[in-house]
């Protein structure tokens, strides 16, 4: 690891402290200053770990190193309603579009373009990455068999991209460099789109920090 990556880890998890100390200022107002007290002392001697972290729900929350772009926070934001201004941009899509993805998500994608393109000397093939709730509507009204719906997909979370340039064939070289090359740098099919898998999508890669929820 670089000192800078170092450095954007870091950053990140101080912007996640200020988040959860932001988030248990709120509680303590509502409990009232005795109990406000209390719970201040508490949080302070939990080393490290805020108690309010300690949720059992997977939330879209950033999870690995950030690169270039920190992002901003995910969290608190619905499948599909994230605001462009909280992702980080990961180049266009073969068809021209902006795409878009979780900031950790985002790194490890660019991570992952500049090992293809050494090995093939051509970009790696974007079809789509982060989709808005609206985004995926339109693609279930047309594609109900193989789009997830809107609010199930990972493409809502911004940790999801489809890939094309040959790696929608199951069988070609450059899936089987995706399948050897891709968990080196965060991405990974899921189960159910691996060929062996209830809905086999050979395009579909998720980064395996994304909450892992369902669907393409
Ligand atoms: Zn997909």
């Amino acid at each position: 690891m670089t000192t800078r990556a170092a450095t954007t880890r870091t950053s990140n998890a101080e912007a996640r402290a200020t988040t959860s100390s932001t988030k248990g200022r709120r509680v303590l107002r509502l409990l009232g200053p005795g109990l406000a007290l209390g719970l201040v002392a508490g949080v302070l001697f939990v080393s490290g770990q805020s108690l309010l972290a300690a949720t059992p729900q997977r939330v879209n929350e950033v999870e690995g190193p950030v690169g270039e772009c920190q992002g901003g926070e995910t969290a608190g934001y619905a499948n599909g309603r994230i605001p462009r201004r909280v992702l980080c941009p990961v180049g266009e899509t073969d068809q021209g579009s902006a795409a878009l993805l979780r900031a950790d998500a985002a790194a490890a994608f660019l991570s992952l373009a500049r090992a293809w393109q050494a090995d093939h000397g051509s970009p790696l093939c974007l079809r789509s990455a982060y989709r808005t709730h609206k985004q995926q509507a339109a693609l279930y009204a047309r594609m109900p068999d193989v789009a997830a719906p809107p609010g199930a997909s990972d493409h809502g979370w911004g940790t999801a991209v489809d890939l094309c340039g040959g790696i929608a064939n199951a069988s070609s070289l450059q899936h089987a460099w995706m399948q050897q090359n891709g968990p080196e740098h965060g991405w990974i099919q899921p189960e159910w789109a691996q060929a062996t898998g209830s809905r086999p999508e050979p395009w579909h890669w998720e980064y395996v920090h994304g909450p892992g929820t369902y669907g393409g």
